[in-house]
């Protein structure tokens, strides 16, 4: 292998949230190549989780007992190929919105405010300002656990709002864990012998001007920055929308703005992000998103379903009380 392997590698420094435990191991491979060799190196049986720059996830206090591969800035190549732009799994998506602006496309500007990667934005069907990934992929290359290489068509996906799965035979294989990775009811990902994950893609945008483009990128950015708490570690918005209303909506309605538990707190500036203050375990993060689900669902009648991804095992007897939330019942 010509790639770097470390043991017990700790995830917080992999995460936005800047929380969390270890993964027992975590592989940055040197490139494509190594990286089908060395997951082809792995028993059938061994956990695996791809991460790219860690802004949707969270690992449990506990650790993950499996194998993480890090893929930001390896497979680190954006290129035009004619009409078409090739972008790798570990570019960081606001670099493709800005390679896109350079070159006259439109259509792609909403990327440069989504910090992970184009493997991260393909696995959960990334968007905002009314775009989503999907919408301009003309096509990916995929990697599995036998180190094979395949190229895809959208339609061989079920995409949906935040939410990506193979079709396999008709069946609906849930290679990317959308449903299955929520806060409380899953322990581990599912190892699946169809797993398979992204390597590359090829986007199709319009021809546009790149100079509004630009214009568009400022514009989405500094919108941003007015809106969202970018100062604190967090994994951007915790929940997804449920259909015709806003999770944040629902969860300032219901007063839990500022309300925490330890270290992680939702945040003042925008009710959907929970910020970690500076010491938050996974625990703090998990029980504060169990919290605000239960509350909304009680006050509302809403389930609020988790957009972020939790994974992991928890430590037992882990976890801070929350008073005010015992206080509402
Ligand atoms: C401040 C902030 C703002 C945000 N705003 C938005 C927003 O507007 N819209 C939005 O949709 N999201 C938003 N997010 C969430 C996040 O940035 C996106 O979901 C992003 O696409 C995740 O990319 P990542 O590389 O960080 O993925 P990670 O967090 O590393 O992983 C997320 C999931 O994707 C899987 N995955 C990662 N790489 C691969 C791969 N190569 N193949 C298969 N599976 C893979 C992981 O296993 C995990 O299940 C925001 C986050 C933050 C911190």
């Amino acid at each position: 292998m010509k790639g770097s392997l470390r043991l017990n590698e700790p995830m917080a420094k992999h995460v936005s949230w800047r929380a969390g435990g270890a993964a027992r191991q975590a592989y940055v491979p040197a490139d494509l190549m190594d990286l089908a060799a060395f997951l082809k190196s792995l028993p059938a049986d061994e956990p695996v989780l791809f991460v790219g720059l860690g802004s949707n996830l969270l690992v449990r206090d506990g650790g993950f007992k499996g194998t993480v591969i890090l893929m930001h800035a390896v497979l680190n190549t954006v290129r035009l190929e004619g009409e078409r732009i090739y972008a790798e799994a570990g570019v960081a998506s606001p670099k493709l919105a800005r390679f896109a602006a350079k070159h006259d496309f439109a259509g792609a500007e909403f990327l440069a405010g989504i910090p992970g990667t184009i493997g991260g934005a393909l696995a959960m069907n990334a968007g905002c300002y009314g775009a989503e990934t999907w919408e301009s992929v003309d096509a990916v290359q995929t990697i599995n656990r036998r180190g094979e290489l395949q190229q895809r068509k959208p339609d061989a996906y079920e995409i949906g709002y935040r939410h990506v799965a193979l079709r396999v035979n008709g069946e609906r294989l849930t290679v990317i864990e959308a449903d299955q990775v929520r806060a409380g009811n899953h322990r581990s990902p599912i190892t699946d012998h169809a797993e398979e994950w992204f390597t590359a893609a090829w986007f199709k945008f319009k021809h546009g001007d790149g100079q509004a483009a630009q214009q568009r990128i400022k514009a989405l950015l500094q919108k941003r920055i007015a809106s969202q708490p970018l100062q604190q570690p967090n994994a951007g918005s915790v929940f997804r929308n449920p259909p015709q209303d806003h999770a944040a909506r629902l969860i300032e309605a219901c007063g839990l703005k500022g309300r925490r538990l330890g270290n992680a707190q939702v945040s003042e500036k925008h009710a959907n992000f929970i910020v970690n203050l500076g010491a938050a375990t996974a625990a703090d993060i998990e029980g504060l998103i169990g919290m605000v689900q239960e509350t909304v669902r009680r006050e509302q009648g809403v389930l609020l379903v988790p957009e972020v991804r939790i994974v992991g095992d928890s430590v037992s007897g882990s976890g801070a009380k929350c008073e005010p939330c015992h206080t509402n019942g």
